[in-house]
């Protein structure tokens, strides 16, 4: 701003130098062919008044000659060489039959020097009509320094007047163009320093008569276009900037919404990859995740761990007896009747295979997975579903194999399962509808299961 107020060249200073600088070439110029047409002026009027010192003089000086009074020549002669312009004045007197005779008048320090004009004037005489007879010859010289005193004076005159008429020019130049142009031009600054975004509508308006129609009218209208564009540009900024804030905004609500869908569908599918789809039990998939975690929880806390694999008998005569949609609802209910027989909430069931289900029992010892073993096959026993086709029972039954980790025994889940797979086979090789263990234990007829 400060650099604004006070400019370090003002353009008013730098137009007054450049004025007066060719102001003061203009008047050496001029002052020199001044002084040629003062000098030649000079040198006119010298002549002419050497001229009019003849023609006062010839009448005089002839008459003087011819009456050979030689005091009023020498006094006519030392007069006109008392004239400012005379420098010398020589008469050379030729009468006839006499010797010639010189009377000369010298102005004091004058010197023979070239540029003074000279004048020489034959003297004739005419004592009676018609006879002319020459008597003398005037010569009349310049004085130099009498020129160049006039010269002096006039170029003084010269320089000062050039010289007065550049300063003048200078101010007035200084004044016009502070007046028309540096005022405006510092209005202007001091409007754009003060436009903001915010003020962009106030017009610049320099205070001028409408009869002004200039450069400064051009720049001003074009400031002011300026700010509209500027403004129009600003407002459609802001909208879109409105607008995208909008978008924004949808668009993170969208996000959210998606994310939560995916979150959900996530949800679904990682359930549906564990689930079993015709029976809702966990799936072979989730039984392999869940399986390694209860083993290494048992080995971790000193606790059994029971594994039972559980195959319903006859299966696939049940299919080929009563079509494969019934067996499908077979499994179904066998699968229900499974679950509901085991009420604890850590015991994990899950469908294995076609027809083959596993039932992962934590911190169980072998009696008491024998005795869950004995409750789910003779909940599916009971549950009574036709299975005429069946030669273990009337009924739908299951065989059970059992295995038992027991507390500090470090085994490999495999190990475990194959102990429990082969209880399985013994238990169908033994009549199947039976559950079958490491420990053979004898099996009760009064729970459906075959001797
Ligand atoms: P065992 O008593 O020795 O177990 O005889 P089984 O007939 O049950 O055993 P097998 O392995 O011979 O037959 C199993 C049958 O289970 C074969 C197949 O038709 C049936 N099965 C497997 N999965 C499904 C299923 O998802 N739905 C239906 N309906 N049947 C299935
Ligand atoms: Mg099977
Ligand atoms: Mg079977």
């Amino acid at each position: 701003m400060q650099a604004l107020d006070r400019p370090a060249h003002s353009l008013g200073t730098r137009l007054v130098v450049a004025t007066l600088m060719f102001c003061l070439l203009l008047t050496v110029a001029s002052t020199c062919v001044l002084t040629l047409l003062a000098w030649n002026a000079g040198l006119t009027k010298m002549n002419a008044e050497l001229a009019q010192i003849e023609q006062v003089y010839q009448g005089t000086l002839t008459k003087a000659i011819w009456e050979l009074d030689r005091d009023s020549l020498q006094t006519h002669v030392m007069g006109a060489a008392r004239v400012p312009a005379v420098g010398k004045i020589v008469l050379k007197v030729t009468l006839a039959n006499r010797p010639p005779e010189l009377f000369e008048g010298i102005s004091d320090g004058w010197t023979l020097v070239g540029m003074a004009p000279t004048r020489q004037l034959t003297l004739t005489y005419e004592p009676f009509a018609g006879a002319r007879e020459l008597v003398g010859e005037l010569t009349l010289h310049g004085d130099e320094r009498v020129l160049w005193q006039r010269l002096r004076s006039q170029l003084a005159t010269i320089v000062i007047t050039q010289l007065l008429q550049a300063l003048a020019l200078a101010a007035l130049i200084m004044l016009a163009f502070n007046r028309l142009v540096t005022v405006h031009v510092k209005r202007i600054a001091a409007h754009l320093a003060r436009l903001t975004p915010g003020n962009l509508g106030l017009a610049l308006s320099l205070h001028r008569g409408a009869r002004h129609r200039d450069e400064l009218t051009l720049l001003v209208s074009g400031i002011n276009e300026l700010q509209g564009s500027l403004a129009t540009y600003l407002a459609q900024h802001q909208q879109h900037e409105h607008e995208l804030a909008g978008h924004r905004d949808r668009l993170a609500q969208l996000v959210d919404e998606r994310t939560a869908e995916l979150q959900a569908v996530n949800t679904r599918l990682q359930s549906l990859a564990r689930t079993d789809q015709l029976t809702g039990l966990a799936n072979r998939r989730h039984f392999d995740e869940v399986k390694h975690d209860e083993l290494r929880r048992a080995l971790r806390s000193g606790q059994d761990l029971a594994l039972l694999i559980c195959d319903i008998d006859y299966f696939k005569d049940y299919n080929d007896h009563y079509g494969h949609a019934m067996g499908d609802h077979c499994l179904c209910a066998v699968a229900q009747t499974m679950r509901a027989s085991l009420a604890r909430a850590g015991d994990m069931i899950a469908r294995i295979g076609g027809e083959e289900f596993a039932v992962l029992l934590p911190s169980t010892n072998e009696v008491t997975a024998r005795m869950l073993a004995q409750r789910v096959r003779q909940a599916v026993f009971d549950c009574g579903i036709a299975h005429e086709r069946s030669k273990a029972a009337k009924v739908v039954t299951i065989s059970v194999g059992l295995a038992v980790l027991a507390a500090g025994d470090a085994q490999e889940f495999d190990a475990l399962f194959q102990r429990a797979d082969q209880a399985l086979y013994r238990a169908k090789a033994n009549g199947r509808n039976q559950v079958a263990g490491p420990i053979l234990i004898s099996q009760s007829n009064a729970n459906g299961e075959p001797q």
